[in-house]
């Protein structure tokens, strides 16, 4: 087995559910698994998820649900972007809520439902303040009057989504709220499947009253922001394992650019980890990470493949010790929020890279 590696702790991700789950009650947790599940496995997440009782999932695409349906995935996925009009046929027919976001969508869709002989379930999606897809708050009551001429599309939701969360007092924040709840009194009575908040707004809770929720990052055991401290566990560590060790005299150089001279006599240790298997080489020289219970920092420039880190100060270290990049190790903990900062970017971010980079391997 190669070393760099991904390693998803299974009962984190129910815990976090979990919390989810009977924190909403009555409202319901769908938990969003798009991006591969922030990196996480799609699959494996709601298969897992599954098991605990989980009765839909979220997703961004169309090929994302066909994915997770080949796999064997057969409760109701909600698709956030809907069905793009070459993606109309394939989409139609399989218990999907495709989101609807532009005429034009909702009649390529209804086209294809008309084809394949089935109605088709959708979900407006609601522009309240995002700036990105959706019908605006004025138009809605037009564009659900238009809707329901559609003979072979069933309007059953309508959904809209934060744009700073975070900060219940912003103008465009209280702006979202207030027209939400608006156009939720255009809605038709077989529109039940209504939803607004992401990790940030449900802690922020806001729209309490609505049904249904859309847990993204938390449920990776992330917070949305920094420091929020929700009771949730993080379910990806990131690691490797030391494949060279010597020790370097005072005076010499570590890795490109030069950027790096040792003030000391320095047991160096190569880890097989850089840019390419998401470690940000923003990091280069900065990069921390954790051997035997010890915290350690990189020397240098981060590589494509290679980093290198200072292990003077840890005792007995050792050819093959584990070297984790994010998560536990003992007592020491690094945050996928430390590195994100440090490297410029969010969690989020580092999550999709990592996913995408790594082998992963479930524990529990
Ligand atoms: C990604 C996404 C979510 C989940 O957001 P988190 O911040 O990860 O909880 C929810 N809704 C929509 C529309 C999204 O795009």
């Amino acid at each position: 087995m190669y070393p760099t590696r991904a390693i998803i702790d299974r009962d984190a991700l129910r815990h976090n559910f979990n919390y989810y789950l009977n924190s909403l009650a009555p409202a319901q947790p769908v938990p969003v698994i798009k991006s591969d599940a922030y990196g996480h496995g799609a699959v494996e997440v709601a298969r897992t998820l599954s098991d605990c009782g989980c009765r839909q999932f979220a997703v961004f695409r169309i090929a994302e649900a066909l994915d997770l349906r080949q796999h064997g995935i057969t409760q109701p996925l909600w698709i956030l972007l809907g069905a793009l009009p070459n993606e109309a046929d394939d989409a139609v027919g399989q218990n999907l809520k495709l989101a609807v976001f532009s005429w034009e969508q909702a009649v390529a869709l209804n086209a294809a439902a008309k084809k394949h002989h089935v109605i088709q379930d959708v979900h407006l999606k609601v522009d309240t303040g995002m700036g990105r897809l959706g019908i605006l708050p004025s138009e809605v009551p037009a564009f659900v009057a238009r809707l329901a001429t559609l003979s072979h599309l069933r309007l059953t939701g309508a959904f809209t989504h934060f744009a700073k969360a975070i900060d219940t007092d912003h103008p465009v924040t209280q702006n979202q709220i207030a027209a939400f709840r608006g156009v939720i009194q255009h809605l038709p009575a077989s529109c039940t499947e209504i939803h607004g908040c992401a990790t940030c707004a449900i802690a922020q809770h806001f729209l309490p009253e609505l049904p249904y929720a859309r847990p993204g990052i938390s449920l990776y055991g992330l917070d949305p922001e920094p420091g929020m401290n929700l009771p949730i566990k993080p379910a990806m560590t990131f690691m490797s394992n030391i494949i060279s060790l010597k020790t370097l005299p005072k005076g010499h150089n570590v890795s490109y650019n030069c950027i790096r001279t040792l003030e000391r006599d320095t047991r160096v240790a190569v880890v097989p980890a850089g840019y390419a298997s998401a470690l940000p080489r923003a990091l280069s020289d900065h990069c921390e990470a954790l051997v035997r219970g010890h915290r350690i920092h990189n020397l240098g420039t981060i590589c494509m493949d290679m980093a290198m880190f200072d292990v003077t100060d840890v005792p007995d270290v050792a050819v093959d010790d584990e070297v984790v990049f994010i998560g536990r190790q003992g007592d020491l903990e690094i945050n996928a929020w430390d590195v994100a900062r440090q490297a410029g970017t969010i969690a989020y971010d580092l999550l999709c890279h990592i996913g995408m980079t790594q082998p992963r391997f479930y524990i529990n």
